[in-house]
């Protein structure tokens, strides 16, 4: 199974989180929220096969955390995955979009200069900003539009500019979940949990959350849950593969 998604850290025992993951044979994005959080982060993994950390600047966060451009810069050396990363345009945060959209832009740009990265994307509530920002953007590497909550047309935008998706329950359960499988390509498609945030917050690594997504999303593509994981596999060894390509460091050095 695969959890493209996940904030490991943040759980109340990220160690046991891990474990639990491991246990289940799930492979996950261990992704982040500032730069400061990534070293600590990428420890949990150490070892582990089947969990990669991402460097992240998370937009909810930015307002604050913007300081930290410098240390993303440094350690995106480090990692050939970026998240979370993005705009959000929601009422708490909009304020602050125009400085969201310029650091954005500046994160696109440092995963651009060297040589690309595989990207988790956040755009609640700026799904166009986030387009209009990638589109501009194509060399940062491979963008998966994480939890995405836009409109069908901007889902079709997305899929122009060769962005790829991570879904989980909450949002196939959504009203215009039908709409937007429907235009994704099936090969695109990778499943997340968000957790410890969404689908059943707890202490314990929701395991079964991933299974129930795999079974939402067969429904949506007619067909069984096996044909789906076989899908979901065979994208996540081609997207490893373009990951292959993207060179560590940092061109600091
Ligand atoms: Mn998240």
């Amino acid at each position: 199974m695969i959890d493209f998604h996940c904030h490991v850290d943040l759980f109340p025992s990220p160690e046991r989180a891990a474990d639990e993951i491991e246990r289940a044979g799930t492979y996950v994005l261990s992704v982040t929220n500032t730069p400061k959080a990534f070293p600590k982060t990428a420890q949990i993994s150490k070892g582990r096969k089947r969990i990669r950390t991402a460097l992240g600047l998370h937009p909810q966060l930015v307002s604050e955390r913007h300081g930290e451009i410098g240390l993303f810069r440094r350690l995106l050396g480090e990692t050939r995955y970026v998240g979370e990363i993005g705009i959000d345009g929601g009422d708490d945060y909009a304020r602050h979009i125009d400085l969201q959209k310029q650091v954005f832009d500046e994160l696109l740009s440092a995963c651009a200069s060297v040589g690309g990265r595989v990207m988790s994307i956040h755009s609640r509530h700026a799904s166009g900003e986030v387009i209009d920002a990638l589109g501009k953007r194509r060399e940062a590497g491979v963008a998966i539009l994480h939890w995405f909550s836009g409109p069908v047309s901007h889902a079709e935008r997305a899929v122009d500019i060769g962005a790829w998706f991570s879904v989980g329950l909450p949002m196939l359960r959504s009203r215009r979940a039908a709409a937007i499988i429907k235009k994704l390509p099936r090969e695109r498609i990778l499943t997340e949990t968000d957790a410890p945030f969404a689908s059943t917050p707890g202490e314990h690594y929701p395991t079964a959350a991933v299974s129930e997504t795999v079974t939402a999303l067969s429904r949506y593509w007619g067909c069984d849950d096996a044909e789906t994981r076989r899908q979901l596999r065979s994208n996540l060894s081609a997207l490893v593969e373009r990951a292959a390509v993207f060179r560590l460091g940092n061109g600091l050095n």
